[in-house]
């Protein structure tokens, strides 16, 4: 059996030794050889940080993003034989698909909020202009920039493609490339996803590699501008962590670890209402998908006192209909554990989860199994402990990596929490519950402890994405224990990817290194009103300025009959005068708002296509009858669109009295044609 090959260096890498043999989990097959000898790892990090970098450096966010989605959508197309290989780990279908899916998920997921949160730029700009001055020519802001090093991503070994592919897709979205590193034992699944990645030729050379086997002396190499983002468990990510490069490079490292998740029931919940059936469910399916091999599955189930027996009973009942067997095989519910040495490992933990609880559900030495050897495959059955003393430390710390868990009481909800908290740092937690302020006491109280919290009732049951699913939009990670890191999270996880820089300057120069226009730079009020240029013809800075316009008393009257809208402050004098913000009755914001689009408007059809929004309205000073309105619109961010025959174009509002005082400031959106012909 060859060994797999690695890619690196812009080439697929043959180990310069055999490599030692990785076993098929089902049946207990070679199925590959494994070995990174001969890898100069120095010269790994070197071509990411020399090829890599610089050539993701040169596209924007949205080419970034559409790149993720053409290889989602590639991915896709081949997610068959990942499938097929997938089934050699001792996955079920559904398993399969749980990581695969999941993984392309996160590609379209992460794509899609690149092109709707990010700018089509190089640089993110976060958060409002700070003002450092009181005369306005000293202003702040944070803008962040990728880090010109390389993401080392090294990757647990129960998700060998939703792992790697949740580390790569924020990584490549913010410009970083990757360096992925599978975990052994089903390192032979992420080998094929990395030959996909690179054979789909979306990707721009260097930005990622694949080291099958060791790390060697890799961290040796780590500068400041690396990152580490490891998953495994609690003590490699500890010794890694502290890797002495790291602490003097200060490497940003992010450990996602084990985790003693729990799942609560609420009181109020009697056994056949929706939501004890929904917990027992809930519970089944966490020990039983992956068989139980999820960083983020149930490990305790914290049930009020009155309800253990019910819970026990309802659960058994559930897990004696799980079919354990050759995932292949259509009727096997649950498959096998990654390896014959998880399975020891699993049976060691439950050694001492024994000396706190009893089992209450199945045999660890025994399993019948559908279409396979249970001793050559890596085969367990599923098994469920009681604990009836909650305040057992064993259930609170140890974690049986597969289809375990245990069931404890609580009697009050400050114990439920109390217990909850106990796992000193969790990746997730549920409620199950259709009491709100048991829900609210729970969430708040064991929150900081968790990285995610699901709470789940009759009325979210059939949309909810389930307690151990972390998805790309919300963050994945806990405190403490479960590593202290956090991944994903939308834009979150790409910004970390990034440095943030707190730039300092005159209004004219942060807008030259922004690309967007701030308020003290320049604006050009040329001849030709904006509203006539194309997409590519418009600059940041471009203005009209257009008014004056007298407000009337009529205006005031007809605005409030016209839209329905009469409120006291603009029909009565006298209790308008009341109001300590007003000396008398004032003109509707909106009617501000209404007139100021009257004013800049360039009515003839031209490159605008649309108004699409207005963002950050405030209504500053009032407008009294007789006041004459100005109007001044500049263009801030123009953010062309990749693909289409349009763009994005912000603009700054802002309306001043005849004493030049700002009456509204606001953003309008809007969409402007690109020159006719231009998609690019
Ligand atoms: P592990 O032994 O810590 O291995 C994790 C990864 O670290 C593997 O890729 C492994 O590679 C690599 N590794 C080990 N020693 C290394 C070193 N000295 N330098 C560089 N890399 C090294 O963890 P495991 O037992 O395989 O994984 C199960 C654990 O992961 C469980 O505790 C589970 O809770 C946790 N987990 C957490 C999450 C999460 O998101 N928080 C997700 C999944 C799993 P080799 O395989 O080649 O040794």
């Amino acid at each position: 059996m060859a060994a797999l090959h690695s890619y690196v260096n812009g080439d697929w890498h043959v180990p310069s030794d055999g490599g030692m043999p990785v076993h098929d989990a089902v049946t207990g097959e070679e199925v590959a050889r494994i070995s990174s000898a001969g890898i100069d790892m120095a010269a790994v990090l070197d071509h990411g940080r020399r090829r890599g970098g610089p050539a993701l450096a040169e596209l924007t966010f949205h080419q970034r993003a559409a790149l993720l989605k053409s290889l989602a959508s590639y991915l896709r197309e081949h997610r068959e034989e990942l499938y097929a290989l997938s089934a050699r780990t001792g996955a079920t279908l559904g398993d399969s698909t749980f990581d695969v899916d999941g993984g392309i998920g996160v590609l379209f997921s992460y794509s899609s909020k690149g092109r709707r949160e990010l700018p089509n730029d190089t640089v993110y700009v976060e958060g409002p202009v700070e003002p450092l001055g009181k005369g306005g020519t000293f202003v702040g802001q944070h803008v962040c920039t990728p880090l010109r090093g390389v993401a080392v991503q090294i990757n647990a070994f129960n998700f060998p493609v939703w792992g790697p592919l949740e580390k790569f897709a924020p990584a490549f979205l913010a410009g970083v490339p990757s360096v992925i590193k599978p975990a052994t034992q089903t390192a032979y699944l992420t080998h094929r996803l990395v030959e996909l990645m690179v054979s789909s030729g979306l990707l721009p050379e260097g930005s990622v590699q694949l080291i099958c086997g060791g790390v060697g002396d890799l961290f040796d190499h780590l500068t400041d501008q690396d990152l580490v983002s490891f998953t495994g468990s609690a003590a490699t990510g500890q010794r890694l962590r502290t890797h002495p490069v790291v602490a003097a490079n200060s490497v940003r490292f992010t450990v996602e670890a084990d985790s003693l998740n729990c799942s609560i029931l609420g009181p109020d919940t009697e056994p056949g209402s929706a939501e004890f059936d929904l917990f027992v469910k809930q519970l089944v399916t966490e020990m039983t998908v992956k068989a139980g091999q999820k960083c983020t599955a149930i490990r305790r189930a914290l049930v009020p006192a009155n309800r253990i027996d019910d819970v026990v009973a309802a659960a058994t009942a559930r897990l004696a209909k799980v079919v354990v067997g050759n995932p292949a095989s259509p009727e096997v519910r649950m498959g096998a554990l990654a390896s014959l040495e998880q399975r020891e490992e699993v049976r060691r933990s439950l050694k001492a989860l024994l000396e706190a609880g009893t089992l209450v559900y199945g045999d660890p030495e025994r399993v019948e199994v559908v279409d396979a050897d249970p001793e050559r495959g890596a085969f367990l059955s599923p098994l469920l402990l009681r604990c009836d003393d909650p305040d057992q430390p064993q259930p609170h710390e140890v974690e049986a990596f597969g289809p375990v868990s245990t069931v404890l009481p609580y009697q009050t909800t400050a114990q439920a929490v109390d217990l909850a908290r106990r796992g000193r740092g969790s990746l997730a937690g549920s409620v199950v519950t259709a009491d709100t302020d048991f829900a609210r006491e729970v969430v708040l109280g064991a929150a900081s402890r968790h990285g995610r919290m699901l709470v789940l009732n009759r009325h979210n049951a059939q949309e909810n994405t389930g307690h151990g699913s972390p998805l790309p939009a919300l963050v994945h990670g806990g405190p403490g224990r479960a590593g202290g890191g956090e991944e994903m999270g939308g834009v979150r996880g790409v910004l970390h990817h990034m440095q943030r820089t707190a730039v300092q300057a005159d209004p004219a120069v942060l807008s030259a290194i922004t690309g967007q226009w701030v308020t003290g730079a320049p604006r050009n009020t040329g001849d030709q009103h904006p509203f006539r240029k194309y997409l590519e013809e418009l600059r940041v800075g471009d203005t009209v300025v257009a008014g004056p316009r007298r407000v009337t008393m009529e205006d005031i009257e007809h605005f409030a009959e016209f839209t329905g809208d009469t409120f006291y402050a603009h029909t009565d004098e006298e209790a308008a005068r009341a109001n300590p913000f007003f000396d008398g009755r004032v003109a509707h914001g909106y009617l501000v708002v209404s007139f100021a689009a009257g004013l800049f408007v360039d009515p003839d059809p031209g490159p605008v296509l649309a108004n699409y929004g207005l963002e950050n309205l405030r209504f500053l000073t009032p407008t009294y009858p007789g006041d004459e309105i100005t109007v001044t619109m500049t263009a801030k961010q123009i953010t062309p669109r990749v693909g289409a025959e349009h763009g994005e174009v912000r603009w700054d509002v802002d309306v001043t009295n005849q004493d030049g005082a700002s009456v509204a400031k606001y953003d309008v959106l809007t969409l402007v044609a690109k020159r006719p012909g231009e998609q690019g």
